[in-house]
């Protein structure tokens, strides 16, 4: 069983009856260190089983230990007291985009200790959005763009996109900043043709929509917290169906 085959909470109970393994699956994807050196003497730790779970020591004699650590020691998961079942129902929870009083509900803490895991979670959409690099490029990339925009657009959005937008006037200098400029005339057509290019901006809007949808439906969110929720929804639909693979494999890049 790999953890991105964990599609619901069912499959987490099926696959994963208790702690060791829950421990086991995270050791077997490199998600926790599958060795650690004590801190105090250098020497390789051994892994030692407990009623309900695993830690590491160094044994300094037969009856006293040098060290010991946790094994969520440099890893994602150190940020946290969840047990790591807990934190593995978290996870596959966020990823099926339950809220945060429905997860606090399945895995029986609270909603404060939820949005502190979002908040991880969306982190790590973060760092996955940022090796993108610049939007567009080869793609076509549309959008409303006041003049006050034009640095931020030229900040996000690589100079050699064909940029799709409507006719609004502000907009008519961006053939001086992208490669190309088309443009639809929404008084007269949904779509301008231009030779093979079928300029509109329909998924634009669309996906405009469904990144506010979450907001509307909810609570708004703060401020601070806005650029990490825009991370996450654009990593999702970047990814589509490699989104938790993804995420998993950003998080194994935190093992340290
Ligand atoms: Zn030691």
């Amino acid at each position: 069983m790999k953890f991105s085959d964990l599609k619901s909470l069912s499959d987490v109970m099926t696959a994963l009856p208790d702690e060791k393994s829950a421990a086991n699956l995270l050791f077997n994807e490199g998600l926790i260190k599958n060795n650690v050196n004590c801190s105090k003497c250098g020497n390789p730790m051994q892994l030692r089983s407990r009623a309900n779970g695993y830690e590491w020591r160094c044994r300094s004699s037969k009856s006293k230990d040098c060290s010991s650590e946790s094994i969520r020691h440099g890893s994602f998961f150190a940020r946290t007291k969840l047990t790591l079942l807990q934190a593995i129902k978290v996870i596959v929870l966020w990823k099926q985009k339950n809220s945060a009083k429905q997860i606090s509900k399945e895995v029986g803490i609270s909603e404060q200790t939820v949005c502190d895991w979002r908040n991880f979670l969306r982190e790590i959409c973060t760092s996955i959005e940022l090796s993108y690099g610049k939007l567009g490029g080869i793609d076509r990339t549309t959008g409303r763009v006041a003049k006050i925009l034009v640095p931020l657009l030229q900040a996000s959005v690589d100079k050699n996109s064909i940029v799709y937008s409507d006719e609004r006037k502000s907009y008519s200098q961006l053939k001086h900043y992208f490669s190309e400029h088309c443009t639809v005339c929404h008084k007269i057509q949904f779509v301008n043709i231009v030779g093979s290019r079928r300029v509109c901006t329909n998924g634009v809007e669309a996906m405009g929509s469904r990144l506010k949808a979450p907001f509307k439906s909810g609570k708004g969110t703060r401020q601070t917290l806005l650029d990490s929720y825009i991370s996450e929804f654009f990593v999702r639909e970047n990814e589509k169906d490699d989104f938790f693979s993804k995420v998993l494999d950003e998080m194994k890049s935190k093992v340290i």
